[in-house]
């Protein structure tokens, strides 16, 4: 998820002076919707993929392995909290010792 958002963080770093460059050169209508088309191939489309294809890899540890009902597992970074590692299908850190249930955690209210 990181290298998600380290890579939409360096094309906005570059579109956003080239946009800028190219107002010099354009009427503002067409600079406008220009900038629209190019900041959602550029920027927001990737994104999109690149996230698609992050949950389509991960689906299978996220819905099947021990990790995915643990209290430790986030699951939006694929990683153990408590051991600071990535689980895998076949790679558990704790190798399940250190399983906690979600549902052991207590409501505050
Ligand atoms: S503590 Fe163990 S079961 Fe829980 S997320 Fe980490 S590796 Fe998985």
């Amino acid at each position: 998820m990181g290298e998600i958002v380290f890579w939409t963080i360096i094309r906005t770093i570059i579109i956003i002076p080239a946009v800028w460059l190219l107002r010099g050169y354009l009427d503002f209508e067409i600079w406008f919707v220009l900038n629209i088309f190019i900041i959602y191939l550029v920027i927001i489309h990737p994104t999109i993929t690149q996230y698609r294809l992050f949950e389509e890899k991960n689906k299978d540890i996220v819905e099947s392995t021990l990790c995915s009902s643990c209290i430790h597992f986030d699951k939006s970074a694929i990683l153990c909290l408590k051991h600071d590692l990535h689980p895998t299908e076949k790679f558990l850190p704790c190798e399940g010792l250190d399983w906690e249930p979600k549902s052991s955690v207590k409501n505050p209210d």
